[in-house]
């Protein structure tokens, strides 16, 4: 039997030390946004790209702890390439799911790894962070 637990910790470990689409791109055709978190610390910036109602590229880059860190990673994954209402959609199931709803939609594959922070309040803004960036991006991309 593998223990949820010990995978969904991997999930966040791996995400948090070998994060993927790290680093902005400062171009036309990005929106960056940047959002920070005093209770933790956490400071995230996410450059995202839209073009024609999909989102082609999420890029991120923040310093903050690993919670906060490995989710803005697997947010870059998870969301790339789908149109901007399937992205609305899972950003709002990932809202639900760290605030401990029963979520099991696979399409946010990696990202079911973070329903164990519904178990610690203080940190389901750490969790949250880099998607809310992103969903402001998609805002301002309309
Ligand atoms: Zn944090």
């Amino acid at each position: 039997m593998i223990n949820l637990d010990e995978l969904y910790r991997q999930v966040i470990m791996d995400n948090y030390k070998n994060p993927k689409n790290k680093g902005l791109i400062k171009d036309t055709g990005y929106i960056n946004i940047h959002l920070n978190n005093p209770s933790c610390g956490d400071d995230m910036n996410v450059s995202v790209k839209v073009e024609n109602g999909i989102v082609t590229d999420i890029r991120h880059d923040g310093t903050g702890c690993s919670i906060c860190c490995s989710s803005a990673s697997v947010a870059s994954v998870v969301l790339r390439e789908k149109t901007i209402e399937e992205v609305k959609r899972l950003i709002n199931e990932f809202f639900e799911l760290v605030k401990g709803e029963d979520i099991t939609n696979e399409e946010l594959d990696e990202a079911l790894a973070y329903k164990s922070v519904s178990k610690f309040p203080a940190r389901i803004k750490c969790a949250t962070l880099g998607w809310k960036a992103i969903e402001q991006a998609l805002e301002e991309s309309e």
